[in-house]
């Protein structure tokens, strides 16, 4: 893990401890042993697990600036993304990731239990579902997703889970403009403020990459968001 250590250092002013490339070289090598029985990742090179799996997430440095005591909810983890590479680099940080595949939480479950990680939590759910109740609805800090859907529905599955003052992050490719402008109009609805759209630059990497950070101003209105499915097929406009 030492080029992760160059490139978090290098990229993002991050120093990783012993410890932490410890278990970031376990959390790799589980994800490479449990991908021979499940899908859980096509990016299988354990250098492109550094670049596209752990210092993507990390990337979410350039955007908070303190983690510790936060609570945050990684919307469509999949097999952790990002909300375990944040879990490992803020031991203070309280990660909940959610996903509606349970064969991918049991690998996160799996993982947590090998690196000894007390500050992780995984929630076996829709996004819609967990944002009507009333134990995760306005509950965290932040609400990130990578990879997940298409901005408008994105938003309507994140800014529930956000408290007052929070923030809603979604990780995007080249089309973040476009998206954020899609989006608009369900930001909008759902008490939510475009705050800004935040270039990264991968190393060896070509494309940037962007966060699109949305702050929350006002309370989600009681009917968002919407039954399971119905922001994906019926976006907000
Ligand atoms: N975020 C991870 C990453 O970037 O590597 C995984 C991305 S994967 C392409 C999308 C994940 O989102 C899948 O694991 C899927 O089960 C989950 N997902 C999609 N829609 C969802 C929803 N409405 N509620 C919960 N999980 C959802």
């Amino acid at each position: 893990m030492s080029t992760l250590a160059e490139y978090a250092g290098a990229c993002l002013n991050l120093a990783l401890s012993a410890h932490q490339l410890g278990q970031f070289e376990a959390l790799s090598d589980m994800l490479l042993d449990w991908n021979q029985r499940m899908n859980l990742t096509s990016i299988t090179a354990p250098e492109d697990i550094v670049v596209k799996h752990f210092l993507d997430s990390l990337t979410l440095t350039t955007v908070v600036t303190r983690f510790d005591g936060l609570r945050l909810i990684d919307v469509g983890t999949g097999a952790g993304f990002p909300g375990l590479a944040l879990a490992i680099a803020f031991p203070a940080l309280e990660v909940t990731l959610l996903d509606s595949t349970a064969k991918k939480l049991r690998f996160i479950e799996a993982v947590g239990e090998a690196l000894q990680l007390g500050n992780i939590r995984t929630l076996h759910a829709r996004a819609e579902d967990a944002g009507r109740d009333k134990s995760h609805r306005a509950c965290y800090d932040i609400a990130v997703a990578r990879a997940v859907a298409r901005l408008p529905a994105l938003v309507e599955y994140l800014l529930p889970l956000v408290k007052p003052t929070g923030q809603a992050i979604a990780m995007q490719g080249m089309t973040a403009y476009e998206d954020a402008n899609s989006a608009a109009r369900a930001i909008e609805a759902l008490g939510g403020e475009l705050f800004t759209i935040e270039e990264v630059l991968l190393p060896a990497l070509d494309n940037p990459r962007y966060l699109i950070v949305i702050d929350k101003i006002k309370k989600t209105p009681r009917q968002y968001p919407r039954q399971p499915g119905r922001p994906t097929r019926d976006p907000i406009q």
